[in-house]
């Protein structure tokens, strides 16, 4: 048999990676839960109707799903994230006291082109308010990410910020008459470059004066050179929403991680308002993203319920932390190896059944090997002391602690004085 690899644009964590990336997720889940939100778990895959939706996630995103029949000829797919299942959930449940605050943190999938930071399986973390219409709720899921990346050991990043229906009016303002196109055409900016847009645009239909306009409008960086632009009062409206959600950041103390950047509209379809993407430095690709989707759950058959949130891509956080040296962990979380010489194995395991009792981590040898190959073991995994216990120990009801680092070891009699050591 040759040896099988994981599918293409899929990983392997082995368990040093995965040590680290659960940490990641760890402090995650604590921010989350301390600003509120509730976890939510929803299936893998979903039925393809919900996920092809139109005007849910677009069709861009469309052509990435995973789709499947089950032996029932049902037609399915895999969630590609988790913001259209939440919608399902909200549109089922509408019972649910609103605010609906929750997190979730899962596998999604796309059939995205592999690359560095792109795969085709993997995480998201996302925080999302259901049934607010108030800018106060955008700013508050910036806030709990800026919060997230602080915490994670991030100094410097950028949460970018615009408003669909800004773009949305100006573009109609010019005669256009599918500003989704345009849309779809502006986020390739980044990917493909000012050429690439420009060219995506006259395939749309647009002429070369619009296009110019486009191209100025898309440069715009900041509100001052925005509000010298503003023309229709759905612009003015939706410009004062954008100041209150800045205004709100500064009350958290983040207006320095944030900007205006009327270059950003988000792939996805079925943001209505403020969106916004997270980035640390140039260049790289977004660690997150999000926005305000007011129109998503009525669309999946709920009542009108607004909604706004952002998603964390796993990955490229882990990916950047890791090659910034954020993430230097011990490489196990096993604190102590009860190593036994000779005759000892029930010394062994009641050592072992006190240690764990005492909320230490532990193991011991399952193979039957000597004291020697034990300890080659225990520093080849890393595990930070060896608790030696010979016949002479086991007799005496006595324990030898190693410090594998140093060599250093220490008789002791209890296992309090062991957690005291460690
Ligand atoms: P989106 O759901 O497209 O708004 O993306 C939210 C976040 O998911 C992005 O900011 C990325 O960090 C992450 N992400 C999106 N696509 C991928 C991918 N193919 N591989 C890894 N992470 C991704």
């Amino acid at each position: 048999m040759p040896k099988f690899q994981t599918p293409r644009g899929t990983r392997d964590f082995l368990p040093e990676k995965m040590t680290r990336r659960q940490s990641v997720l760890d402090t995650l889940r604590s921010v989350f839960e301390k600003w509120g939100y509730e976890p939510l778990e929803t299936p893998a895959f979903e039925d393809w109707a919900l996920l092809s939706a139109k005007q849910g996630g677009g069709e861009e995103i469309k052509k990435e799903i995973f789709y499947f029949k089950d032996k029932g000829g049902r037609e399915l797919g895999l969630r590609f994230d988790l913001t259209i299942p939440l919608a399902r959930v909200i549109a089922n449940n509408p019972q649910l006291p609103k605010p609906f605050k929750r997190y979730a943190i899962g596998r999604v999938w796309r059939y995205d082109e592999p690359q560095a930071g792109r795969y085709r399986e993997f995480w998201q973390a996302d925080v999302d308010i259901v049934g607010s219409p108030e800018s106060e709720a955008d700013a508050e899921i910036m806030a709990v990410a800026c919060e997230a990346l602080l915490v994670l050991g991030f100094e410097q990043f950028e949460v970018r910020v615009s408003d669909r229906r800004i773009l949305d009016s100006f573009v109609k303002s010019l005669g256009v008459k599918e500003p989704v196109k345009v849309f779809r055409a502006i986020d390739k900016l980044e990917k493909a470059g000012e050429e690439q847009v420009r060219s995506e645009l006259r395939k749309a239909g647009l002429g070369a004066g619009q296009v110019t306009e486009i191209m100025r409008f898309i440069a715009v960086k900041s509100m001052e050179q925005l509000r010298s632009l503003v023309s229709s009062d759905e612009m003015r409206e939706a410009l004062a929403e954008l100041d209150s959600v800045l205004a709100a950041m500064k009350g958290y103390g983040y207006s320095t991680y944030v900007r205006a950047d009327m270059s950003l509209v988000r792939g996805l379809e079925y943001y209505t308002g403020p969106v916004f993407e997270i980035k640390v430095g140039a260049g790289r690709l977004s660690i997150g993203g999000g926005g305000r989707y007011d129109g998503l759950i009525q669309l999946l058959g709920g009542k009108a319920t607004p909604a706004t949130g952002i998603s964390f891509g796993v990955e490229r956080l882990v990916d950047i932390m890791e090659a910034e040296k954020m993430l230097e962990l011990p490489k196990t979380k096993t604190s102590v190896f009860v190593a036994g010489a000779g005759d000892v194995r029930p010394a062994v395991l009641k050592a072992a059944k006190e240690l764990r009792r005492a909320g230490i981590s532990c193991e011991y040898d399952v193979m039957q090997r000597d004291l020697g190959k034990q300890l080659q073991y225990v520093n080849a995994k890393g595990v930070p002391y060896a608790l030696i216990i010979g016949e002479k120990e086991a007799k005496e009801g006595i324990y030898r602690l190693r410090n594998m680092k140093t060599g250093e070891e220490k008789l002791l009699k209890t296992v309090e004085e062991i957690a005291q050591m460690i």
